[in-house]
């Protein structure tokens, strides 16, 4: 079973939480690197990356039509969805992260 990490940015160097749904979801994507940088400066790379082919090539993956758990909206996900775990849409994901 997964458990929240704390982690530091290396960035930036401050603390972050790497959440255990956070865990599932990195493994559910073939990740298995724990993030180096906190949310935010995660955030600011993503921008920087934009407009470079080739760190784009996750937007080519296989995506697969999903309802969102929570709130019911028509959504996709990268990873193939299980039916033994919910998934959300973009917006409720990140508001799960909280807890
Ligand atoms: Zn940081
Ligand atoms: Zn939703």
């Amino acid at each position: 079973m997964s458990q929240d990490k704390s982690l530091t940015c290396r960035d930036c160097g401050a603390e972050f939480v790497f959440t255990a749904s956070e865990q599932d979801f990195f493994a559910e994507k073939g990740f298995t690197n724990e993030p180096g940088r906190c949310p935010s400066c995660r955030a600011a790379r993503k921008q920087n990356n934009r407009g470079f082919g080739r760190n784009n090539s996750f937007q080519q993956r296989e995506m697969h039509d999903v309802t969102c758990a929570a709130c019911g909206a028509q959504t996709q996900v990268p990873f193939r969805p299980s039916s033994d775990r919910p998934v959300y849409c973009r917006d409720c994901f990140s508001q799960n992260k909280r807890y």
